[in-house]
């Protein structure tokens, strides 16, 4: 599959670290041009030296106030990619409220106003478009530790149900894709323990956690016309973890 986006904006939010950097790398490879929206102005820069022609957007996601001021000189977007997350582990009973609050802006409230502004210009332009919403595992099974941040992303996979309903008949299709532990930075906040890693990839049939490369190919097909009837769905990329039992 010969992935192309010539003549075809991108915006990528989380694009400092991690997944995102990888995707904006990727997409800039496939000929997009790339808005990379990221809170650390060191990774912008960075990313800036590793693939000159981006577009970087340093931004907060947390306060939604300064999202339509970031994106107001971006132009048209024909590709997103709601990638930027946090993820602060704690038992049902540790969970604080504020770590409620700062987790829903970014992870959930955030993914819906940037799709509100990006989804707009799409119908705006008659131009369809195609947004993949990054969820996790943890949306769809129970996961010890990671109350606040498996029902926050549980709460992206059912804005990306809503998105594709109501974008749809404008030729916007909306997708998210829900990845096992992958080897990033966050992955290091729930997942240094040996032991713990021992027991879940022991639930997960292919016996290992995911590369980024292999989170990010398939972002890249969702955004692609290579998808173009899929719509609505949130793509396990978990090694066969969710669809078993685990005996
Ligand atoms: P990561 O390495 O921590 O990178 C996240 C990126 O998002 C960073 O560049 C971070 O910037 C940025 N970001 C976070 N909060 C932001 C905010 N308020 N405003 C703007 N940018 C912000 O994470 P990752 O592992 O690549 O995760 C990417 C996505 O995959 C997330 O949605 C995550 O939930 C999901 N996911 C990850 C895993 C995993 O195991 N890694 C598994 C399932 C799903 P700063 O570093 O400057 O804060």
């Amino acid at each position: 599959m010969n992935i192309r986006f010539d003549g075809k904006r991108a915006l990528v939010t989380g694009a400092g670290k991690g997944i995102g950097r990888d995707v904006v790398k990727k997409l800039v490879e496939c000929g997009a041009e790339t808005i990379a929206l990221s809170r650390t102005q060191s990774d912008l820069d960075s990313l800036k030296q590793e693939c000159p022609s981006i577009i970087p957007v340093l931004c907060d996601l947390a306060d939604s106030e300064s999202i339509s001021t970031a994106l107001k000189d971006c132009g048209p977007i024909d590709l997103l990619v709601n990638n930027a997350a946090i993820a602060i582990c704690e038992s049902f009973f540790d969970a604080k409220r504020a770590d409620f609050d700062k987790t829903f802006d970014i992870n959930v409230k955030a993914t819906i106003v940037v799709s509100q502004i990006v989804a707009k210009g799409m119908i705006e332009r008659k131009a369809g478009g195609s947004i993949v919403n990054v969820s996790s595992q943890a949306s769809l099974r129970g996961l010890k530790n990671h109350l606040i941040y498996a029902a926050s992303k549980a709460a992206v996979d059912s804005v990306t149900r809503t998105m594709s309903l109501e974008l749809g008949p404008h030729n916007i299709r909306t997708n998210a894709v829900n990845p096992t532990v992958t080897n990033t930075a966050m992955a290091k906040v729930g997942w240094s323990d040996p032991v713990k890693v021992k027991a879940m990839t022991s639930l997960i049939p292919l016996g290992r956690f995911a590369e980024v490369s292999e989170v990010v190919s398939v972002i890249l097909f969702l955004l692609s016309d290579f998808s173009s009837m899929v719509s609505g769905s949130c793509v396990p990329i978990d090694g066969g973890c969710v669809a078993s039992l685990g005996t």
